[in-house]
């Protein structure tokens, strides 16, 4: 080979904050805080904070490498946080502050983590879960003075750090582009949280793949508020792919409920967010309720799990807002797939078009590889049919867990994402199940996740889950369970009625029962839950 003869830049993080204060430095970022009114910055702003986060980390002792925790929600301060601490060569540990404490506690340990910024509202859990951190040696509150508060782990000030650092430029040092940049742990619904440690390369190819046409796309015209958590998979990369493309961000801090989320959706021009199905379920009620229209919103990318399809169409049908249906997992950054037309489909005709969009997860994007195969490894045809094993590979897919003793990739580097998926000739990915959820009914497959679909759709109905339970003769039936709107009236017999021309009659549920539906830390239906305290019910 020759060498090529191009600038061997490495690709940083801290690059795409420092193009945003140059080339969109007036553009603004709004964010919602703990105790304190709306503030407002721009990205110019944003640098300069950032610059002096990243001298009073430094001065507190953080060096290349080390590992800064955050205990945070959706603010510009955390946002800056995702460039200062990369920035500095350190790595940023978000973790998730709806996980249990043994999961928080596990994850502060296994990431050595030596800083924990956290907001005001998580005081009481850092104090009660401070004996158990064997590394945290400095606590600082993501606070102004007026409503700091140092607790008994003695929290320092943030915004006194900040103000106690001077204006001079500072010089980001130059780091490998494959170093360790973010560091964010699965929820762990099977075994420990496992850390997953995103590189600066993967995080910017990401964050300008995500901005693409075939996905967000994005232009200096959108406003975007990510509605799923920062420290979830780094709210999909939302606050990277923003500042590439010049979009104002607005930042909802902790407040997801429907009247909050719409009072800025409205006031700021919001065009664009992201979040978790339930998320949307809550939004949708609001609007119904109060009659109220999403302002300037065009499209929601929604994802975590399945989006039901009646949440789509009626987005789309009542609203005029696109919802685009994403599919990722922490273990790839999170983008995998995302549902946007393409003119093969949209020459079908609206309805053909719509119904792909609203039934796949999404399609094939560059830079993440996808194939299904089945039970011996051979790969599955691309017929929208035929289902098995979901395998990614590519820059932002994870290699190896952290402090992981073997790559977790086949010797070709395909990771097996524990999903079962369909893929078609339009490119279209479907998923069909967590393998762990599929029911296995006499040998045959039920998919959860189209039931669900189905069962959604029934008026008066807000959440549906479907596990399988332990059944005498069939090995495994499934059992519906569901949560209806306030004061809405559905009965057993009202959602057979409705299910039954929807479903094939063997997939009918054996028992539907109304009860409240147990969600994870990542605002998903948690069916392990779901499946115990059921296990018996067929059994009887
Ligand atoms: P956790 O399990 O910790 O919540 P992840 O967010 O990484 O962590 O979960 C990834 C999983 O979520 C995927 O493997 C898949 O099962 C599910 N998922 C994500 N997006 C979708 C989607 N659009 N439709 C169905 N399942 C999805």
């Amino acid at each position: 080979m020759i060498p090529g003869l191009m600038q061997p830049k490495p690709l940083q993080i801290i690059d795409i904050l420092k193009f945003a204060a140059t080339a969109h430095g007036g553009v603004e970022i709004v964010s919602r805080l703990i105790d304190e009114p709306l503030t407002r910055l721009t990205y110019r702003d944003a640098l300069a904070r950032a610059e002096r986060a990243a001298k009073a980390l430094q001065r507190l002792g953080v060096k290349s490498g080390d590992r800064v925790a955050t205990l945070a929600w959706n603010t510009h301060r955390h946002f800056e946080l995702f460039y200062a601490v990369p920035g500095l060569g350190a790595v940023l540990n978000t973790v998730n502050p709806r996980l249990f404490d043994e999961q928080i506690d596990f994850i502060l340990n296994h990431a050595e983590a030596e800083v924990l910024l956290f907001d005001k509202s998580f005081l009481a859990l850092v104090e009660r879960l401070r004996p158990g951190m064997k590394t945290v040696k400095t606590f600082i509150m993501l606070s102004d003075a007026s409503a700091h508060e140092a607790g008994a782990v003695g929290a320092l000030c943030y915004e006194d750090l900040l103000a106690a650092e001077n204006d001079d430029a500072f010089v980001w040092p130059s780091i490998d582009e494959n170093a360790g940049a973010m560091l964010c742990y699965t929820s762990g619904t099977t075994g420990d949280p496992k850390g997953v440690l995103y590189s600066h390369r993967g995080i910017v190819l990401h964050a300008m793949a995500s901005g693409l046409n075939s996905a967000f796309g994005f232009d200096a015209f959108d406003v975007v508020m990510p509605c799923s958590s920062l420290y979830h998979a780094s709210a999909w990369g939302l606050p990277f792919a923003a500042p590439i493309n010049g979009c104002k961000l607005v930042m909802p801090c902790d407040r997801m409920d429907g009247a909050s989320l719409q009072e800025l959706i409205v006031n700021e021009g919001v065009t664009f967010s992201g979040g978790v199905p339930t998320i949307w379920t809550m939004y949708l009620a609001h609007l119904k309720q109060t009659g109220q229209t999403p302002g300037k919103l065009q499209r929601v990318v929604i994802g975590g799990s399945a989006v039901p399809r009646a949440m789509a169409e009626t987005f789309k049908k009542d609203y005029g807002v696109r919802v685009l249906q994403i599919w990722g997992m922490t273990e790839t950054a999170p983008l995998g797939v995302i549902a946007t037309p393409t003119p093969a489909l949209a020459a079908l005709g609206e309805d053909k078009l719509d119904e792909a969009i609203w039934t796949r997860q999404g399609r094939l994007q560059f830079g993440i590889e996808l194939k299904i195969v089945d039970e011996n490894g051979a790969e599955a045809p691309h017929d929208g049919e035929t289902s098995g094993a979901l395998m990614v590979r590519g820059p932002w897919t994870i290699q190896r867990y952290y402090r992981g003793d073997k790559d977790v990739t086949d010797s070709d580097g395909w990771f097996d994402t524990g999903d079962i998926a369909t893929l078609d000739a339009f490119g279209f990915m479907r998923i069909t199940d967590r393998k762990k959820d599929v029911i296995k009914s006499g040998g045959e497959w039920i998919s959860s996740i189209d039931l669900e679909n189905a069962a959604v759709a029934c008026p008066g109905v807000r959440i549906a889950a479907v596990v399988g339970v332990p059944h005498p003769k069939w090995e495994e039936r499934p059992i519906l369970v569901l949560e209806t709107h306030a004061g809405a009236n559905v009965s057993e017999d009202d959602v057979r009625a409705f299910l039954a021309p929807r479903i094939v009659k063997w997939w009918s549920p054996d028992a539907i029962l109304f009860d409240t539906i147990p969600l994870t830390a990542t605002g998903k239906i948690d069916k392990k839950v779901l499946r115990q305290r059921y296990a018996d019910l067929l059994m009887r």
